[in-house]
């Protein structure tokens, strides 16, 4: 599953930021007015999933999405949990259009996701995976990547790297910013590699965010300083989140908890607590997990 996280991803990043950093190129003047209209309305409305169901094409017999609805706010931020399987990641994948719903629409004010340019939705929108994607060029290179450099400044990355906690780490490194990260960023810890990750989505500031969030442990001072910079990332952005983190949980503005395909229980932390439902006994069997 990672590997196509990774390609899709790879796509994302390489298709960079927003429309108006892309005027320079030709043939986009003609696409910028509807880039604007995008992201304007991903920036002032809801994303609504509506009835969608869903089948991978290689496995048309199995519904993984039997009719999920769900509600992202707008600027606020949606916390996905759930079993293994249970399709967390496929709804981010739909929502990234890496795959388009088999029924059923996801809108953004009340449009249809399909009626936009493929391009310009995944310019809105950042990706923050666990095992963030990283190239063999320097730290901020790769901070910048898919952003045209002449649009990007140094200042711009030393901006964004300070505000996701890197600034520090970097210029301790033997060449700062322009230090190579190796392949893969196998030089960097993973904490590391995370917050580099968060600049790059700080730089590209989509307005839509889709976080996976890290199972694996970091250290205690590491897991503070992503937490940290991820709140200054998720801040005014419709985030949705599929969250291990109770703290990410409990902080939420809702709770989707997805299961046999649909949206099974929705509120806060201590709404569906109350509810004592399947919410409550994942928390039940969770809890030392997630402490
Ligand atoms: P986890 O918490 O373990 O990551 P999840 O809730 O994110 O699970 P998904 O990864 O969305 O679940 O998977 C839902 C179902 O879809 C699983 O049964 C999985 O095997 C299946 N699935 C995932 N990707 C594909 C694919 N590319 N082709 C066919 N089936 C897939």
């Amino acid at each position: 599953r990672n590997k196509v996280h990774d390609k899709n991803i790879e796509a994302l990043l390489v298709n960079g930021s927003n429309g108006t950093m892309r005027t320079r190129n030709t043939g986009y003047m003609s696409s910028l007015k509807s880039a604007t209209h995008v992201r304007s309305l991903a920036q002032s409305c809801d994303i609504c999933l509506e009835d969608v169901h869903f089948s991978y094409p290689l496995r048309p017999d199995v519904e993984i999405l039997q009719g999920l609805d769900l509600t992202l706010k707008c600027g606020t931020v949606t916390a996905l949990v759930g079993p293994s399987g249970a399709g967390k990641s496929t709804i981010v994948q739909l929502l990234a259009r890496f795959y388009e719903p088999t029924r059923g629409c996801i809108t953004v004010a009340g449009e249809d996701l399909r009626t936009f340019d493929k391009s310009e939705w995944v310019r809105t929108v950042s990706i923050v995976n666990q095992e963030p994607v990283l190239f063999s060029v320097s730290v901020g290179e790769n901070i910048a990547y898919g952003l045209p450099d002449e649009y990007v400044s140094r200042d711009d990355v030393i901006k964004a790297a300070k505000a996701a906690n890197a600034h520090d780490f970097i210029i301790s490194l033997p060449q700062g910013y322009d230090t190579l990260v190796g392949e893969r960023g196998g030089l960097l810890s993973g904490g590391q590699r995370q917050r580099i990750a968060i600049a790059r989505a700080l730089l590209k500031n989509a307005p839509v965010l889709i976080l996976d969030e890290a199972t694996s442990a970091l250290d205690t001072v590491s897991e503070r300083l992503v937490q940290d910079a991820l709140n200054r990332l998720m801040k005014g952005r419709t985030t949705l989140v599929i969250a291990h983190r109770l703290s990410t949980v409990q902080n939420a503005n809702q709770i989707a908890l997805c299961s046999d395909g649909k949206v099974s229980e929705l509120g806060t932390h201590f709404e569906l607590l109350e509810k004592n439902g399947q919410y409550a006994s994942l928390v039940g069997t969770q809890r030392l997990a997630f402490e």
